[in-house]
């Protein structure tokens, strides 16, 4: 039972971090409603037939903009379709800038492009609305740029083909960019309406959140007016988010010394493998297996016994990700041969049964190689198992805030130790950063018992949830008296532009929403259409109920 509880926690925060974009809506559409499967049928019917490779395209999918006239609210629509005309794949950010920079100044409204590639628009207040509080809605202006094997697209250049199919709107084997094309479509909505009566706004829209969080983090800090945030980059719609977590990376390079193999020792291969990996963040809390700790334990139990030298050592490829497999390479005097492999096979069963649960298809597998030339001097070889060993791993601390949230983990996502070159990079999150630091201490406190140097890179602010936020208040309310039900309140244990830029913003009032994505940074992503109408409500309701100065 716990880990069932643990597992619908866990596609929450999966569900939570795959849509986060949201944005307001011109109007009020109470009575809009999506296209069915029906009106897309009809709707392919009137229309003529598209240009396109029937082979990859389902009949009854209509392109978008041949459904425009059927979709609500009909303004978002509109620049949804109008965005994915726009090739803006991360890192390739000029023409959605200029985009936006002439929709912004085409509405004769204030539009600033700032040093790190983001573009402002600022709307003034309506009349009698001055003294309400000023609010910053955001997305993000880049999208994942994935493909299916075998198609012929070019990002940089082409316009994402997007087709309405039942309630979804979906593309044609290459990711959509509804994140966050779709936050993008639904500030400019609100942007664009004169029928709103709205305090002071600002539009954000930044650059590159999917790789570098160079827009965020590039912000300075006189930039926004407003102290109340709504950021439109989640993707369930009825999930609030408000808090996500800080990270860093800690990193240690360095030579170690070897000594020339032993010429009567034989050498073999040793693998933990077969584990399901995972977001560093997002999976964490799952208890999985971690490779390399799995085969470094492995390795402190045959290194006395039988007089095992290690030669090198890997498990992972990148800091993010909890590593599915690792490997050694070692030596062992020819008599210890028989040992060592019953000690293999039990070591094997016994992991088997400890993550029997998690891990199904973990095994471990030993195989004689050819001998290489060098084995690590054995102080550092007994030292390096010793600190690898004790380098924290997984969950830290759980929130007392919110339940189920992990609050601070670490990943040991890289471990490369060969020819001489030692490479270790731990991956620490947490949504209070101060229980960073303390992490990152831990850390570096081991590695400097083992005489590893290490360097802190890439460190972002947390955003610590407040569950009493005013904001989270109203949204909660609206929701209710919207819908009728209680909306979801959530965090994550993964980094949000939420957090660099509060960290920028002390002191903001922050919120992320959005509309219902499904397998985001992949060809099949999909947008919810009646989910869109949805939170153009809720956001159009609040924003014109944001409370006085
Ligand atoms: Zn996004």
């Amino acid at each position: 039972m716990i880990i069932r509880k643990r597992l619908v926690i866990n596609l929450l925060m999966i569900a939570v971090l795959l849509a986060a974009c949201s944005a307001p809506a011109a109007q009020g559409n109470p009575a809009s409603t999506a296209i069915g499967t029906e009106q897309a049928i009809n709707a392919a019917e009137n229309s003529p037939a598209p240009e396109m490779d029937s082979a990859s395209t389902p009949m009854n999918d209509v392109p978008l903009k041949d459904a425009l006239g059927n979709l609500e609210p009909q303004d978002v629509f509109q620049n949804f379709y109008d965005i994915t005309q726009v090739p803006r794949p991360s890192g390739s950010m000029d023409k959605i800038r200029e985009f936006l920079v002439n929709f912004g100044n085409g509405l004769g409204l204030e539009t600033i492009a700032d040093d790190a590639g983001n573009v402002l628009i600022r709307k003034p207040a309506a009349p009698g609305f001055e003294n309400r509080q000023g609010v910053v809605l955001q997305a993000h202006m880049d999208m994942v740029d994935e493909m299916d094997e075998g198609k012929d697209f070019d990002f940089d250049t082409d316009p994402i083909q997007a087709f309405v199919n039942g309630d979804y709107i979906v593309a044609d084997g290459t990711t959509l960019g509804a994140d966050d094309g779709i936050g993008v479509a639904m500030i400019m909505a609100v942007l664009q309406s004169d029928s709103l009566q709205t305090g002071p706004l600002e539009g954000l829209f930044t650059v590159d959140e999917e790789t570098t969080m160079s827009g965020a983090n590039g912000l300075k800090p006189d930039f926004l007016q407003g102290r109340i945030f709504f950021n439109l980059d989640s993707e369930t719609e009825g999930i609030f988010t408000i808090g996500s977590a800080g990270g860093e990376h800690v990193n240690s390079n360095s030579t170690y010394p070897q000594t020339t193999a032993p010429t009567d020792m034989l050498a073999y291969a040793v693998k933990v493998q077969g584990l399901q990996g995972g977001h560093s963040g997002v999976n964490i809390n799952q208890v999985l297996g971690h490779a390399t700790r799995l085969l470094v334990r492995l390795l402190k139990g045959a290194e006395e016994p039988f007089g095992l030298r290690l030669s090198s050592l890997s498990g992972g490829t990148a800091s993010n990700a909890i590593p599915r497999d690792a490997t050694a390479v070692v030596f062992l005097p020819a008599e210890q041969a028989d040992g060592f492999t019953a000690y293999v096979k039990d070591y094997e069963a016994t992991i088997q049964v400890e993550l029997t649960e998690t891990e199904p298809d973990l095994n471990v597998q030993l195989e004689a190689v050819d001998p290489p030339a060098q084995v690590l001097e054995i102080e550092f070889q007994n030292t390096l198992i010793d600190a690898l060993y004790g380098t924290p791993q997984g969950v830290e601390r759980m929130s007392d805030a919110v339940p189920g949230l992990v609050e601070t983990s670490t990943n040991l996502g890289i471990t490369a130790i060969q020819d001489g070159q030692m490479q270790l990079v731990c991956y620490p999150r947490s949504s209070v950063d101060s229980e960073l630091q303390d992490m990152e201490q831990v850390i570096t406190s081991i590695w400097a018992l083992a005489g590893y140097p290490a360097e802190i890179t890439g460190w972002y602010a947390a955003w610590t949830p407040n569950p009493d936020s005013p904001i989270l208040g109203l949204m909660q309310s609206t929701y209710l008296e919207l819908f009728g039900v209680e909306p979801s309140v959530s965090a994550v244990h993964a980094g949000l532009e939420c957090g660099a830029i509060g960290g920028i913003y002390p002191g903001m009032d922050m919120i992320s929403i959005g509309p219902t994505l499904e397998n985001v940074h992949s060809p099949s992503e999909r947008l919810s259409i009646p989910s869109v109408d949805k939170l153009m409500q809720l956001l159009t309701t609040v924003l014109q109920h944001i409370p006085d100065k």
